[in-house]
């Protein structure tokens, strides 16, 4: 199973877009995906036609219990989406509530990483929405998933808080003593303006190693997937949105790993599971 997390702090960027648009194009080649929305806001649960304000059976369930996650608590319950081989496991806004609830809580950053583990044999792609903040959450997608794909508005200000962001995330993994590769991939570009342009030059120049080479266009096509609630792959299999994501998927699935990213993805921070470490979930 391999698992990808698509993170940026910033909204708007194309986040849930991107983990929509993957997911639809590794279901329409038969693969079996899980789509999991651990963003508050719930936009990937409202695409798909649930309201994120009254799920109770959702993502949400998994923390409730803090570390005894798994023993005797209730499960979430996934929903076969509309298109074939695409699931969701919703989101609530109650996520919201998360951090100040459970944040210290031992145990707590693996609570992600161990119930994918028990869904290895069902899901062949698992595509997480990430919340936009750094919090509890977010640490649970950085420990169950096996790479990062960071899309960014090409544009000035959009560079620097990727700049930040790389810099908060950097200092996460190195203190939980894991490394996840992660792609930059710039998005909303729109080769008519300067800002475009320019700012995409300056990524190809400051991030050369970590930069998706190609570039998702601003397609309107992809505005009216979300509204009609699939995604563009299905809907507008022909449009330029849809060609841009199937070359990203292309370069993610052909990614290999250096040396360097085989490092042991231990999360000392986060407290003893009963059952082990989150290593099976890695890919
Ligand atoms: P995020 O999850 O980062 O907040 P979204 O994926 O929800 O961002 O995108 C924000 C808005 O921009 C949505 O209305 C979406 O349909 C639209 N959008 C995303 N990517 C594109 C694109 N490449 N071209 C045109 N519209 C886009
Ligand atoms: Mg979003």
């Amino acid at each position: 199973m391999k698992v990808w997390a698509v993170a940026n702090q910033k909204g708007g960027v194309g986040k849930t877009t991107t983990a929509v648009t993957l997911a639809g194009l590794l279901a329409q080649q038969g693969h079996e995906t899980l789509l999991v929305d651990l963003d508050p806001h719930g936009s990937m649960t409202a695409y798909f036609g649930y309201d994120p304000d009254s799920i109770e059976d959702g993502v949400y369930r998994l923390f409730e219990g803090g570390a005894a996650v798994g023993r005797d608590m209730p499960v979430p319950v996934l929903r076969q989406t509309r298109f074939e081989h695409l699931v969701l496991l919703p989101a609530s806004t109650a996520l919201a509530t998360l951090d100040r609830q459970l944040g210290a809580r031992d145990g707590m950053g693996l609570v992600l990483a161990r119930y994918l583990r028990g869904m290895a044999a069902r899901f062949e792609y698992v595509l997480i929405d990430c919340p936009p903040v750094l919090g509890v959450l977010m640490v649970n997608a950085l420990a169950a998933c096996g790479h990062l794909v960071i899309p960014v508005q090409t544009e000035f200000l959009a560079l620097k808080g990727l700049e930040r962001m790389l810099h908060t995330l950097d200092m996460i993994l190195h203190a939980r003593k894991i490394d996840i590769p992660y792609t930059i991939v710039p998005a909303l570009f729109d080769r008519r303006t300067r800002a475009s342009v320019d700012s995409l030059r300056l990524l190809r120049e400051t991030y050369p190693e970590h930069l998706w080479p190609g570039a998702i266009p601003v397609d309107t096509q992809l505005r009216e997937a979300s509204r009609l609630g699939g995604p563009i792959t299905h809907l507008f299999p022909q449009a330029r949105g849809t060609l841009a994501y199937s070359g990203l998927l292309e370069s993610l699935l052909a990614y290999r790993p250096t040396p360097l990213d085989a490092t042991t993805r231990e999360i000392p921070g986060a407290g003893q599971p009963a059952d082990g470490d989150a290593r099976g979930v890695v890919g």
